[in-house]
């Protein structure tokens, strides 16, 4: 469900070192009123969703702050996943389970 809220994308770029387009808060996906939403888009937020819900959401979080952190927004292995296939509109339906951990060490 894509909800339209510049309040909160404004409020988690407090926390962001970048200008946030979207940000996928388990059950929606949150877009600025300037994001023009595309399939490349939609598909790289949707791998945050099914990220979120095979973590039981709260540990994605939990996990994601962390390697933000230590390893800066690009290489958090959840971005990394969905930067790797989000133009692949088919990539969902043969993902794996847990298919972020092969990127938690593989540099790009
Ligand atoms: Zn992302």
């Amino acid at each position: 469900m894509i909800l339209r809220s510049d309040l909160l994308i404004k409020f988690f770029e407090i926390f962001a070192p970048i200008k946030i387009r979207a940000i996928t808060l388990f059950p929606f996906i949150v877009i600025s009123s300037q994001t023009k939403m595309d399939d490349v888009l939609l598909n790289h937020e949707r791998i945050h969703l099914r990220q979120q819900l095979e973590m039981l959401i709260i540990p994605f979080y939990i996990l994601y702050l962390i390697e933000g952190i230590f390893k800066g927004y690009r290489n958090i292995s959840f971005e990394k996943e969905a930067f790797a296939n989000e133009a692949d509109q088919g990539y969902l339906r043969k993902r794996k389970l847990f298919a972020f951990v092969k990127y938690y060490r593989k540099k790009y």
